[in-house]
């Protein structure tokens, strides 16, 4: 058995260990990929804390990869050897009435996926179906695309969703991984933005990739605020990146008639809302999550024509996964912390 390292989850409130695990050669229609960049997201927070628990272990963590074909299966041409990829992180039935329009994300009956339940990319190889596997275009470099694989596919999914329209005001509360890709896209929707967060470094972040107005929500009220930027009218959309029992009652507090709350972050807490504010202002709540793979071919699009800007604080070894985890847990990262397991 040929082995390799890895960063593994094992079951609910249980640390992450870096150990040696098999590494698996690609079988029928499958890529072996040279994990190059491998970014951080909160979601390994929440199956380290336990809220977040699909009953899988020991597995894998990691599902922005990002790599170079090393070797292929059978029934996957050759020429694909040496191709830089980055992993679209679900494998739905392909069959069932979501998969059949490309929503694998909601699929039932998934096959794999990759870094929650199945092997994912905190590790030195990968193995994926050849479709799961997306080409990279030259001009973005490793470390910069491994954000595109999570933080900028769940923001274009969510604005898939929410459909911002010109002149309306959006809200993106949480100025994280997912929450710079928002702003970037509401921006280019002609929408106007305002950026909810507690870091005055992560806000001047979000301002610099397009937000209108930055709102520190540990110095005053959000929803106070966005009332009176929006002459009381409130927002149009309010993208929900955090979850707790502050920002989601902040979050409906600031929303508007006709308003679109759409839930991509959460946390143990639970929302509460008086359905009279639904019914009188007609107002929606949804949430978003992950994507589908024609979502991560636009969000590749969107970086390589410079539309949307991946920021990235820091690269790791593989062996330093937990300071990495440790930084994000304290809200430190001004983008994502990268894991490099091949350096
Ligand atoms: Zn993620
Ligand atoms: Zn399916």
């Amino acid at each position: 058995m040929v082995v390799m390292k890895a960063v593994r989850y094992h079951g609910p409130g249980q640390p992450f260990r870096l150990e040696q695990v098999e590494k698996r050669e690609p079988g029928v229609g499958e890529v072996l990929v040279r994990v190059t960049a491998s970014g951080m997201c909160h979601t390994e927070l929440h199956f380290k804390s336990g809220l977040l628990d699909l009953g899988v272990a020991p597995v894998t963590m990691g599902h922005e990869v990002v790599g170079r074909i090393e070797a292929v299966g059978e029934g996957v041409s050759a020429d694909r050897v040496d191709e830089r990829v980055i992993v679209y992180y679900y494998l739905g039935c392909l069959e069932c009435a979501y998969c059949r329009v490309g929503d694998e994300q909601l699929c039932p009956n998934l096959r794999a996926e990759y870094g929650f339940i199945s092997d994912g990319g905190y590790a030195e190889y990968i193995t994926v179906p050849a479709r799961n596997a997306v080409p990279l275009p030259t001009t973005i470099p490793d470390i910069e695309a491994a954000p595109i694989g999570c933080g900028v596919t769940t923001a274009v999914h969510a604005a898939r969703l929410a459909k911002p329209e010109v002149g309306e005001w959006v809200v993106v509360y949480g100025v994280g991984g997912v929450g710079f890709g928002l702003v970037q896209l509401a921006r280019t929707t002609g929408a106007r933005t305002i950026a909810v967060g507690r870091s005055a470094e992560k806000l001047d972040k979000a301002l610099e990739l397009g937000a209108e107005i930055a709102v520190n929500a540990s110095e005053e009220a959000a929803s106070e605020r966005i009332r009176r930027i929006t002459g009381g009218a409130g927002a149009d959309v309010v993208y929900e990146c955090v979850g707790t029992e502050e920002s989601m009652k902040e979050a409906s507090a600031a929303l508007g008639r006709r308003g679109r709350l759409v839930f991509v972050g959460y946390s143990p807490d639970s929302f509460t809302v008086h359905p009279i504010q639904l019914v009188v202002f007609e107002q929606t709540v949804m949430g978003a999550v992950g994507a589908t793979l024609n979502d991560l071919y636009e969000a590749v699009d969107l970086v390589e024509r410079g539309v949307v800007r991946t920021v990235v604080d820091r690269t790791l070894p593989l062996e330093q996964f937990e300071s990495g985890l440790n930084a994000l847990e304290r809200g430190e990262l001004v983008g994502r912390a990268v894991l490099v397991p091949n350096r």
